[in-house]
């Protein structure tokens, strides 16, 4: 299909939403129509296990695990891990974990592109014995040098035209290790004077000698992604190929590989990569942060990695509905973090329990209120989900509310406390400030003295009588003391994530990226939490009890504050 048939049937899908979901999807329909792969569909994701996985992979494996569950066919997990000296098992491990949590299973098909060394080798074998391939002893400069540029066609090498024998003895001198790095490489004979670059006799093996994390010492030619994947991918007799954009001009040589080996003909398909406001994604930029020591690790809850946001308490749900509004189209362009914010906000809206914690207190006593009395108010743990039930929570004299929901000397229409004003205590009583105490030498506000109406309670017949403003709080003497790490975008700007873009993009990092809070207090109900448990601070936001939390002092990580900047946006 061209361009403007694939453009049509887009907007018929638009038209109508039982028809395909976006263009992969017109392509596959159009292939099972044709019979083109016996009806099958087989996709895989491959990842290189360089880094970890980031929100843009899990775009990807979305895509490629959706496909494969929405046609009753299959997708494999692959490493592609062609490249010794920048991959490690640390990362094959992660990855395999952070599939699995997004939800997804490759059943019994792990595979390595290592597996395929071999094969690899003896196809290769075939091509030189083609006359399609040749050892070049050119070094990587006049590689480049020769290779000429979009307006002038390239030079050919002076090594292009050995023999068939020579090439076979060369390349298996190569194989025993006979040259050091760097010294020849196995070049696919094509057409120095193609208008693609990626054709002009692209390099398809080359020396490393370094252990792989695998094969180890086994092999020092390593093939090159270009040519490896493709022949993965038809070995595994993958139908839809899908990669990102980048790749597109490199299509002419996965076709060319295929059709010169004469084997299984997978067909690659391009989508856009995410990018995302405020954000980095290349692993390469990750991978700094992390060796820099800008971010405390891979899982820091800064980072765009499915670790980081699983650690900051993002669900598996959140990501996929994410991935599903995004969509897949064919043009690059910027999705707005606050999509993402928007995604867990919505799913945790019903899910997760409401209690109260106050970031950054300030002490109310209640002077008219009995001086030991405790009494267990009523609570619901969730309004929007009845079915989570109640709990109880301690009241007393002393309380706790937000240093922010008082102030001394208020503009017009602040309806938080102030001298002589009336606030309600959420699930508890109406009370009046009478008296602010401060520090005689620093003026601060240590305390505020209040009173309280005892027929204004929560629930009891007589808790109409209305105030505006209503405030969270915590009981002093049962609250539990915690730490809150609160999080901001780590880059201040969108520069694109081009190459050129991106060089220094330490200098935009959002210095205040973390804010540590050290003293906040959080009702007495979340001693029984759990690692990764969630909850809504009520009016402060959605928090998860973070692993480095001790008996003596929790640590929550605010998921993302309540304030929607999406669902404006939306509504506009
Ligand atoms: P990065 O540039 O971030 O290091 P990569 O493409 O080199 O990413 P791979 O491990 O090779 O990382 O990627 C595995 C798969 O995930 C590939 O099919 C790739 O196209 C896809 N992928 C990587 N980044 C994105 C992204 N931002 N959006 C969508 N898919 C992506
Ligand atoms: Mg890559």
């Amino acid at each position: 299909m061209n361009t403007e048939e694939i453009e049509a049937k887009e907007n018929e899908t638009i038209a109508n939403p039982a028809t395909p979901a976006n263009f992969i999807e017109i392509m596959i329909n159009e292939d099972i129509k044709t019979g083109k792969y016996d009806k099958r569909v087989h996709t895989r994701f491959p990842p290189e296990p360089n880094g970890y996985l980031h929100i843009g992979h899990a775009k990807s494996i979305c895509l490629n695990f959706g496909l494969a569950l929405k046609y009753g066919g299959k997708c494999n997990l692959r490493f592609d891990d062609t490249n010794p000296t920048k991959e490690d098992v640390e990362y094959v491990d992660s990855i395999q974990e952070d599939v699995k949590w997004l939800g997804f299973d490759w059943e019994d098909r792990k595979f390595y592109a290592s597996d395929y060394f071999e094969k690899i080798y003896e196809l290769t074998v075939e091509l030189i014995k083609k006359g399609k391939a040749y050892v070049c002893d050119l070094t990587a400069e006049e590689i480049r040098q020769y290779r000429g540029t979009l307006t002038e066609a390239g030079k050919e090498s002076p090594y292009r035209n050995r023999s068939v024998e020579e090439n076979l003895d060369l390349f298996e001198r190569m194989r025993t290790g006979e040259f050091p790095e760097g010294s020849r490489v196995l070049r696919a004979k094509i057409d120095m004077a193609s208008p693609n670059l990626n054709m002009r006799d692209p390099v398809i093996y080359r020396i490393v000698h370094g252990k792989h994390h695998r094969t180890g010492d086994a092999w020092c030619i390593y093939p090159m992604y270009d040519y490896a994947h493709p022949i993965s991918d038809s070995i595994e007799g993958i139908t839809h190929s899908i990669c990102t954009l980048e790749f597109e001009d490199h299509r002419p040589l996965y076709d060319w590989t295929l059709a010169t080996l004469g084997i299984y003909q997978s067909q690659q398909i391009e989508f856009a990569r995410l990018n995302l406001t405020n954000t980095i994604m290349s692993k390469r930029y990750l991978r700094r942060l992390v060796e820099e020591g800008y971010v405390s690790g891979w899982d820091d809850p800064r980072m765009p990695t499915i670790s980081g946001l699983r650690r900051r308490g993002f669900t598996p749900e959140s990501i996929r509905d994410f991935c599903d509004r995004i969509g897949v189209a064919k043009s690059n362009s910027l999705v707005d973090v606050a999509l993402l914010e928007h995604c867990i906000r919505e799913d945790l809206n019903t899910k997760a329990p409401r209690v109260m914690g106050v970031l950054k207190p300030l002490k109310v006593i209640i002077d008219n209120y009995p001086q030991d009395k405790v009494e267990e108010l009523e609570a619901e743990n969730n309004p929007e989900n009845p079915e989570m039930g109640s709990r109880t929570m301690p009241f007393s004299r002393e309380i706790y509310i937000e240093q922010d929901d008082f102030m001394e000397d208020p503009p017009k229409k602040y309806f938080r406390l102030s001298p002589g004003k009336e606030v309600r205590l959420k699930h508890a009583y109406i009370i009046k400030c009478e008296q602010v105490i401060k520090d005689e030498q620093s003026g601060e506000i240590v305390e505020v003295h209040c009173s309280y109406d005892p027929d204004t309670k929560s629930g009891s017949g007589n808790a109409n009588r209305k105030v505006k403003g209503v405030l969270h709080w915590v009981s002093a003497a049962q609250a539990v003391k915690a730490e809150v790490r609160l999080y901001d975008y780590l880059l201040t700007d969108n520069q694109e994530q081009e190459e050129e873009a991106v060089k220094d993009f330490v200098e935009t990092l959002n210095p205040d990226s973390l804010e540590v809070l050290s003293n906040c207090l959080i009702e007495p109900s979340i001693k029984t939490a759990k690692m990764g448990d969630r909850f809504q601070f009520m009016r402060n936001g959605y928090f998860c009890l973070d692993r480095d939390s001790t008996l003596q002092l929790p640590v929550f990580n605010r998921i993302v504050s309540l304030k929607d900047s999406w669902a404006k946006i939306g509504k506009k």
